[in-house]
């Protein structure tokens, strides 16, 4: 057998055109475009590469993109006060506070401070509480993206096993919530798991995300199972994922690394600011969004 590749950047472009159409929409019957605000605290190059991005895509759907960079040394008031003002400024339905931050300012202390109903990275203790309660909120973009490339494929995941490799607050718990909420039957996985390959084996569906290169070996996989990869792993063969991509052998579908899971976060982003908006205006959405 031969795994499908789940085309993720495809996905991703497609997600992308219908929140850009439909924030044509909003735009027309708010009178303003939905608004993206990115906070970028010093020079971090990684940080300053995925802010850019996500400023060029904002623009590319057709949103307002307001970018905040800052110098690494500023006060956790004057960051918490730029906060407080983006909370209160109408033309910004979503904020995004780079992480990490720098190791002087409480990160945590930051991000409890954006107004959940704008927080369209999903970290909010709030809505993460509201993800678990099965109430609507932001639920994080990667694990989003994950879930809707397994409906892509599987339709229906009701009833199916799913194990999750990893438990970190913007991955592995939020994608157990979500499989949970799908009627999956889930299992989470993390460093002290005992036999972790026996776990793997009973899973149609397996979410990598440790950080750990080509750890998902062929012969911890059930045949035709669905293999989402979020990992990403610099080596010098260049990027990698969590699983081996001798898996192909085994899987029925698999996400390739890159090309898989990420360009999924950064549509989903927009597809979160655009619910923000719509939300915040009173329009109502497509369901497909
Ligand atoms: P993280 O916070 O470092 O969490 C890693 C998780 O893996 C932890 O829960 C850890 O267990 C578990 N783990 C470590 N070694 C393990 C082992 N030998 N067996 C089983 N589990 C093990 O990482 P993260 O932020 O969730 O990210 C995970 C990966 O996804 C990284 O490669 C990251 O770069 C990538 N990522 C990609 C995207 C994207 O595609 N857009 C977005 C976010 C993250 P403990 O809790 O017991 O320590």
């Amino acid at each position: 057998m031969t795994a499908r590749i789940i085309d993720g950047k495809a996905f991703a472009a497609g997600l992308r055109a219908r929140v850009g159409a439909a924030a044509a929409e909003v735009t027309a019957e708010c009178g303003r475009k939905p608004g993206f605000a990115v906070v970028l605290v010093g020079e971090d190059p990684a940080s300053a590469v995925y802010v850019r991005s996500k400023g060029k895509a904002t623009l590319a759907a057709g949103m307002e993109s307001f970018e905040h960079r800052l110098p690494a040394d500023i006060a956790q008031g004057t960051l918490e006060a730029l906060v407080d003002r983006l909370n209160a400024d109408p033309a910004v339905d979503g904020i995004l506070v780079q992480l990490p931050l720098p190791k002087h300012l409480d990160e945590s202390a930051i991000i409890t401070r954006i107004d959940p109903d704008k927080d369209v990275d999903g970290f909010h203790p709030v809505n993460a509480g509201r993800l678990a309660t099965g109430l609507a909120g932001f639920v994080p973009c990667t694990p989003y993206g994950c879930l809707l490339l397994l409906r892509d494929v599987l339709g229906d995941l009701s009833g199916l096993d799913a194990v999750v490799i990893g438990r970190s607050n913007i991955v592995g718990k939020p994608m157990a919530q979500l499989l949970i909420a799908e009627s999956c039957t889930v299992t989470v996985a993390h460093s002290r798991t005992r036999d972790l390959p026996e776990v793997v084996r009973r899973a149609d569906i397996v979410v990598a995300a440790v950080g750990r290169a080509g750890m998902v070996k062929p012969d911890w996989v059930k045949p035709g199972a669905t293999l989402i990869d979020v990992g990403i792993n610099r080596t010098e063969a260049g990027l990698v994922g969590d699983v081996d991509p001798a898996c192909a052998e085994v899987a029925g579908a698999m996400t390739p690394v890159p090309g898989g899971v990420g360009p999924m976060t950064i549509a989903v982003l927009l597809r979160n600011t655009l619910v923000s908006a719509a939300r915040r205006g009173g329009v109502t959405l497509d369901a497909a969004i």
